[in-house]
């Protein structure tokens, strides 16, 4: 058995076929923990529920902690000291670790068949017991054991819980956890085709390779009990648990895929920048110190600590995620943003002649994902159509009637300036609210709408002028006054 001195966490996830919030966190959650500490972080693939095997499930795992930069030290594709790494490779050496807590007496075998197990549920049901196994082979003598053995009987292995006392065990997050030992089944750890029940397997590769600390859901809080009284049987080093609580859609909802929530890949798809939503995710039931929210994955790792771990749900809030990537979105340089901008811009702008980098200098101030822009652009190809009423406004005291005011005062302006740049524009339009003795809005609001037949635009009549370009700037104004007749 190898001897580590160093923290070592675990990843495990089961492929299902999409890395969802919750387990996304997880992964986060066990990465920072272990290099927090300088330790190892690994990666274990838990294939052995057969029936939920996810074609490409296992690449999807890859590619979301590869882009998310959560790097495995171990794992199976780049190996390690204690592999395989992935679950289904280690079958062989189970039953070896149950047959070891049979002779200790901490398990045994059980030959009961489908048909009694059947009936003793029935029994159980119909008197309202929790079902459960009924304890019939636990005190078969060594005899009848090897003799059942001997002519060929099937069986299961199974952990021979205490019937009597309680058990307990302390989680970091949770505290102590006390269950009553009369609540646990003798669940099996062997099953009769010889393979070890997930259970059981999730226990010893634990234990074989290292893990000092389990991080998970806390779904497995009510497992963990029947875990750690394998632990106790082993004579094994108990490793400690950080169980996480469920990040969830409202307070009664868990996040799922099932009813179309977001996963990370659909975060992705939706124009959210990946360490965005890994600071985000960080923040789903952890708190740091202090009021600083935006943290790099370095940064996390510099001030992460297990006792911010909080024991509440975290609802996911959408709107707390576009803040934070807005935030993500100021910080790019202007070369980044333009290249992570562009083919969203392209969904909606085909123009040519559109001034795309200036577009970009506009929306980088104000947009808090990048899948806001199509729809935040879709006026630069096509003037859309729109009502006159547009060009009231309370706040910029504009009607129809002011509007035409403004823009019979603009067009000259604009059509006879020299020179074609955000500068120009501004001297001279603000030349000319000067001289009119008017407030901005009052001119600038009537340009923004028929520039762009919105109301709410990235920008202002302006920069839009500018991106826009004389000519298409030109054609809108007048096309505007002749809508005002
Ligand atoms: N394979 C389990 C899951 O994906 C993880 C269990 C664990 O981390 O112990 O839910």
């Amino acid at each position: 058995m190898f001897q580590f001195d160093h923290v070592r966490t675990r990843f495990a996830p089961s492929p299902t076929g999409y890395m969802h919030v919750g387990n996304l966190r997880t992964a986060l959650f066990a990465y920072l923990v272990a290099k927090s500490n300088n330790g190892r972080f690994l990666l274990r693939i838990e294939d052995t529920d057969q029936e939920r095997q996810v074609e490409g499930a296992v690449e999807i795992i890859y590619k979301t902690l590869k882009e998310t930069g959560l790097l495995w030290d171990e794992g199976p594709d780049i190996g390690g000291p204690v592999g395989p790494y992935i679950q289904s490779q280690r079958m062989d050496m189970f039953k070896a670790y149950a047959e070891k807590l049979v002779e200790s007496g901490h398990a045994y075998y059980c030959f009961c068949d489908k048909e009694r197990l059947e009936e003793v549920r029935k029994v159980q049901e119909a008197s309202g017991i929790a079902p459960r196994y009924d304890g019939h082979c636990r005190n078969l003598s060594k005899e009848e054991v090897a003799e059942k053995l001997a002519a060929g009987v099937p069986y299961v292995i199974r952990q021979k819980v205490p019937t009597e006392g309680t058990v307990t065990f302390h989680d970091e997050v949770y505290g102590d956890v006390t269950v009553d030992c009369s609540t646990l089944d003798d669940q099996i750890l062997i099953k009769g085709d010889g393979m070890p029940t997930y259970n059981f397997a999730n226990v010893v590769d634990d234990h074989t390779m290292g893990i000092t600390h389990v991080i998970r859901g806390n779904e497995y809080l009510s497992s963990t009990p029947k875990y750690n009284l394998l632990y106790e049987a082993f004579g094994w080093e108990i490793p400690k648990y950080i169980h996480c609580a469920p990040v969830m859609r409202d307070a009664t909802h868990k996040l799922s895929k099932r009813h179309g929530d977001a996963s990370y890949e659909d975060l992705v798809q939706m124009g959210y920048l990946t360490p965005a939503i890994l600071n985000y995710i960080a923040l789903l039931g952890w708190s740091p110190k202090g009021d600083r929210e935006i943290f790099s994955l370095e940064e996390l790792v510099k001030v992460f600590d297990i006792s911010g771990i909080t024991k509440s749900p975290a609802i996911f809030d959408m709107q707390k995620l576009r803040y934070i990537n807005g935030e993500y979105i100021r910080a790019l340089s202007p070369e980044e943003f333009y290249e992570k901008a562009l083919p969203w811009i392209r969904r909606t702008v085909k123009s040519e002649t559109a001034d795309l980098r200036e577009l970009c200098t506009v929306l980088q101030t104000r947009c808090e994902s990048l899948g806001d822009i199509p729809e935040q652009v879709d006026f630069i190809d096509a003037l859309p159509d729109y009502d006159i009423e547009l060009f009231t406004s309370k706040k910029m005291k504009t009607t129809p009637e002011t509007a035409k005011e403004a823009l019979t005062a603009v067009l000259p302006i604009l059509e006879n300036l020299p020179e074609w740049n955000q500068e120009a524009i501004h001297a001279a339009l603000f030349a000319e609210i000067e001289k009119l003795g008017v407030k901005n809005g009052w001119l600038l609001y009537p340009l923004r709408v028929a520039v762009s037949g919105k109301q709410f635009t990235p920008g202002g009549g302006i920069e839009l002028a500018v991106v826009l370009g004389r000519e298409e700037t030109l054609a809108r104004i007048r096309a505007s006054l002749a809508k005002l007749g």
